[in-house]
């Protein structure tokens, strides 16, 4: 996907989030939960792959425990450092509202495929296997399930 829509739908005049990414600097691959509270609050889940942050809006809590079945809608990656990012987007800017970490930490991949990723997670809220599944549902490619395996 690449960074392209995610400076296409920004202003980084108005938004203090970060304009681009940075290099990629350890083996640990970066795993964050932002808290973002936009028109429909939401969570999102982003995880560093190829030297970006794939990212996924989780509408509802993310799980912590087994048995709870979440959706996550994939959206545009975002840079790296982003995981860092915390503040207010203005009003009028994509996504406005105020973001905070809900979590961070690393995370390893376990199985990876167009339509499944399972993943380690090391944070503090969520700890563990997790798994990504793509969803056909309602048409979208962009749905997936994200669980607690
Ligand atoms: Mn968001």
């Amino acid at each position: 996907m690449g960074l392209n829509e995610y400076k296409k739908k920004r202003n980084f005049k108005e938004t203090p989030e970060p304009s681009d990414g940075k290099k990629p600097k350890s083996s640990d691959l970066i795993y964050v939960i932002q808290k973002h509270n936009a028109s429909h609050p939401h969570h999102d889940l982003r995880v560093e792959m190829n030297g970006v942050l794939k990212s996924w809006a989780i509408p509802k809590l993310p799980p912590k425990r087994k048995g709870l079945k979440r959706l996550a809608i994939e959206v545009e990656d975002h840079p790296l450092g982003y995981e860092k990012f915390k503040g207010e987007i203005p009003k009028g800017q994509y996504g406005a509202g105020k973001v905070d970490i809900w979590d961070s930490g690393t995370y390893s991949i376990i199985e990876k495929s167009k339509d499944l990723i399972i993943i380690n997670i090391n944070g503090k809220k969520l700890t563990g296997e997790y798994c990504l599944v793509r969803t056909k549902f309602q048409e979208q490619e962009n749905n997936w399930i994200f669980f607690k395996k």
